[in-house]
């Protein structure tokens, strides 16, 4: 076995919004800088592979013909604004689908038992986008395409899925909301962009208790993000019992990061990687991380450069004592009441 799978296409760097929207911060060059660092440390010792481009059969399980269609058509007219976020020209929708391919042919891999832990670094992301609809810089949902394939299609029955991105993850919220099949949990800043994702939003139909929304105030530290890992996530996941673990790995929670206020620090996420590693570990499933935001381009490359080595069995660096999770946090409580009643926490 593997000890890690890295996955990107050279077609995730022709994807530019600025070609619409001067001054956009989702940049190719996120990615340049990225596989720049990367290839300075010699990728980590990750092997390398070339994202293939997603079929439309895959893409169907989670959205609609129409929309595929729509951004497909949109491209190849030369592009446009989708809204006042979302941009795209001529090689957008081909960066998409190699994005989305990537994370399924990553998933795959895993499955297979060729590795233990897989890295996607590609764009666009794909959280925000819904079943029938691209918004917040998302075209197709990356982690929701190779999710439904692996349920679909690769004998798994459950997946989990952790959004640590510092956007809520609307788009999977969304996509999965009804379904028993896939624990959707997210970790977000709120009020922030999309507005989403509440506490007592916890899906619908068969699907309720499967969604799992933990908003935190701008500010939020190491200390909350860890004590809700902790408290809620980890159990909850050790509950469910999933076959396949994939992350929708934002970097935007950092401190630095333009988009947002969260105080995560580079460390931060190596650590929260290695929770969720073992965790991953503990219940015998595969973890495959999926990049989503992140657009401080030098924060983005030394945080993806630190939890690397951590999603392929290193320690994290040690956390600092105001880092200790805040498990008595008001937030941290109120989360184990409302969410205890589906999940054993
Ligand atoms: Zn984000």
């Amino acid at each position: 076995m593997k000890p890690a799978l890295y996955w990107s296409h050279p077609a995730c760097r022709e994807h530019d919004p600025r070609v619409r929207s001067p001054g956009h911060p989702d940049t190719p060059e996120r990615l340049v800088d990225l596989e720049r660092a990367l290839s300075q440390r010699d990728w980590l010792g990750w092997e390398r592979r070339a994202a293939p481009a997603a079929a439309e059969e895959q893409l169907r399980l989670v959205h609609t013909e129409r929309h595929v269609r729509f951004i497909a058509d949109l491209c190849a007219a030369g592009g446009g604004a989708i809204d006042a976020d979302t941009f795209v020209g001529e090689a957008s929708y081909r960066a998409a689908l190699h994005a989305a391919g990537g994370a399924c042919a990553m998933t795959a891999a895993l499955l297979a038992g060729e590795a233990r832990a897989g890295f996607c670094a590609v764009r666009p992301s794909g959280h925000h986008a819904e079943s029938d609809r691209a918004m917040g810089f998302c075209l197709l949902n990356n982690v929701a395409v190779a999710a439904a394939v692996a349920l679909a299609q690769l004998g798994v029955r459950r997946v989990l899925v952790l959004d640590w991105d510092v956007h809520h993850g609307n788009g999977s919220a969304e996509i999965f909301a009804a379904r028993d099949d896939v624990l959707f949990v997210s970790i977000h800043q709120s009020p922030l962009y999309p507005g989403t994702g509440p506490l007592h939003d916890v899906g619908v139909d068969a699907g309720e208790g499967y969604t799992i929304n933990l908003p935190v105030p701008p500010g939020s530290d190491e200390a909350l993000w860890m004590a809700l890992l902790d408290r809620v996530v980890v159990p909850a996941a050790a509950d469910f019992e999933p076959e396949l673990v994939l992350v929708s790995a934002g970097f935007d929670a950092h401190a630095l990061d333009p988009l947002a206020d969260a105080r995560l620090q580079t460390g931060s996420f190596a650590r929260i990687a290695a929770r969720v590693r073992d965790a991953a570990r503990a219940l015998g499933a595969p973890l495959g991380v999926v990049m989503e935001g992140g657009y401080n381009r030098e924060v983005l490359a030394e945080c993806v450069c630190a939890t690397l080595p951590v999603l392929a069995g290193a320690a994290p660096e040690p956390a600092p004592a105001e880092a200790e999770p805040a498990l008595d946090h008001p937030l941290v409580l109120e989360a184990v009441s409302a969410l205890g009643r589906h999940w054993a926490l």
